[in-house]
């Protein structure tokens, strides 16, 4: 049997590996190792035994020979917005695919080209060149590729599924340091695992997927005063259930913080907000969206707009940001639900509460689908706030994990591996089949883990 690598704590030379590389290599004592370790989300401490700055595909392959040399592990990441759940990394080479970027777009196929560090904003404006549109998520600064290998939930998701389920090829480079262009016809497996599996199975260096004609969308914000949000959300909720599949929201809570950073009109200002965004007709979507007007929002700029602005309608945060959240699925949102949530949310830490509408094709099986084949899960809850020091971090893990607890008569048995953002038993993250299947491929593909994932996956022998 195959041993799983055991921790190694020696200091790692990394002098050989140096001069190998297009990109660098920065070790612990390095001038530049504070900025190297940094994650997207500041309010994570990464200690790896040393940080690559790849450049290219032979870089990755460079540093997969390295780590195997020296018996240790490598963590790819993009930008280090999910790197809240990856755990100590004292064995680990932390190799960060940032320098890596590059889209193409092939408006005749209607498909996309993505190198491993590419953010979701540089493909959403290129496809809006040609028409076009991505199953890009809520922030423009997200990793297209660590976002798609962990499912990816897009605000055109209802209609056109999840992420990884518009995957038609990953270049990969993988544990045993072959570079492999997988597809349906191509290592058929492996393309299976990591569309939906997470970055357990080899670490990707391009991705390719599908575009849709979309150029605009009906979309927008209606935000209502925080004392409505109990009315709000429970009306919100029962419209969801009449609407069709070209319509995605969100019921959300948000406190927004008196900082500088947050804009003059709802700094310091707390509300209860409805997110719709319709794919189709523009009368059709005012049609939908009239009922949650006639409630009379403080604020309403639900219109047509370019489908590229989606990328700022959840008005995330760009750059690096201290965030502390964490989330879960559930199996109904209902009258009693929304009461806690209420209840437990409203003067907590919590800067942003929200439960988005799943359902739809989310829901479809498909036998072309990878390791996530459909979310049965109607209901999905992310909660986050700011921690920029560690008191503020007490305060808001205990907050989210408060209203985790309260939720959970009504969480699902398993969640999305993209929000969560503890680390969570990985057979909860997948079907049982898809997750037996998951552990049999990573057992012939990275045989000694060595390809370390934020919700690893361990291999079955
Ligand atoms: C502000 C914010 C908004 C978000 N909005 C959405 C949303 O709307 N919809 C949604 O679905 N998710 C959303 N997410 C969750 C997001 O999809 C996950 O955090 C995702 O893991 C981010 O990918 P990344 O590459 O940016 O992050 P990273 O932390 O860099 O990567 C996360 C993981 O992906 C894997 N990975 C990354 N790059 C590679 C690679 N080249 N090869 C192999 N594995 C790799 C690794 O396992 C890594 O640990 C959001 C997160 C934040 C913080």
């Amino acid at each position: 049997m195959t041993e799983i690598l055991t921790r190694r704590d020696t200091g790692l030379d990394v002098g050989p590996l140096r001069n190998l590389l297009d990109g660098d290599v920065v070790a612990p004592g390095d001038v530049e190792w504070d900025e190297a370790r940094l994650a997207w989300n500041l309010a994570v401490d990464q200690n790896p035994a040393a940080v690559v700055l790849a450049e290219s595909t032979a870089d990755v392959a460079a540093t997969v020979a390295f780590a195997k040399a020296h018996v240790i592990r490598v963590a790819p990441q993009g930008t280090g917005h999910g790197a809240a759940a990856i755990g100590d990394m004292s064995d680990t080479v932390l190799l960060k695919t940032e320098r890596m970027r590059g889209v193409t777009v092939d408006p005749e196929r209607r498909i996309a080209r993505a190198e491993a560090g590419t953010i979701w904003i540089e493909v959403v404006e290129a496809a809006a060149e040609h028409g076009l549109a991505a199953l890009a998520g809520s922030s423009p600064d997200v990793g297209v590729v660590g976002y798609t290998l962990g499912g990816g939930l897009s605000w055109l998701a209802r209609k056109h599924g999840i992420g990884a389920n518009q995957v038609t090829a990953i270049e990969v480079v993988t544990a045993s340091g072959d570079v492999v262009r997988t597809d349906w016809a191509n290592e058929p497996d492996l393309f299976w695992a990591l569309r939906g599996g997470g970055g357990s199975f080899g670490i990707v260096t391009a991705i390719e997927f599908n575009l849709f004609p979309i150029s605009q969308v009906y979309a927008g914000i209606l935000w209502f005063p925080v004392d409505r949000a109990a009315e709000i959300l429970k009306a919100w909720r029962a419209w969801t259930e009449e609407m069709p599949d070209e319509m995605t929201s969100v019921g959300r809570i948000l406190q927004f913080p008196p900082i500088p950073e947050i804009p003059e009109p709802v700094r310091g200002q707390s509300f209860v907000v409805v997110q719709t965004i319709f794919s189709g007709d523009s009368a059709e979507g005012a049609r939908l969206v009239d009922p949650l007007r006639t409630l009379g929002p403080v604020m309403d700029t639900v219109m047509t707009i370019p489908v590229a602005e989606l990328s700022r309608l959840h008005m995330d945060p760009e750059g690096p940001a201290p965030g502390v959240g964490d989330g879960g699925m559930l199996d109904d949102v209902d009258d009693h639900l929304i009461d806690l949530f209420v209840e437990q949310v409203v003067g907590s830490p919590i800067l942003s509460a929200e439960i988005r509408h799943l359902g739809g094709a989310i829901a479809r099986r498909d036998s072309r689908h990878g390791a996530v084949d459909a979310w049965e899960a109607p209901y999905l809850m992310f909660a986050v706030g700011i921690a920029p020091f560690p008191d503020a971090r007490q305060a808001v893990e205990s907050s989210v994990r408060r209203l985790r607890d309260m939720l959970e008569p009504w969480e699902s048995d398993h969640t999305y591996l993209n929000f969560a953002e503890s680390r969570r038993k990985a057979a909860t993250l997948f079907s049982s089949a898809s997750y037996h299947r998951l552990r049999r491929i990573k057992a012939i593909v990275d045989p000694t883990d060595m390809i370390r994932s934020n919700h690893p996956i361990p291999p079955a022998f």
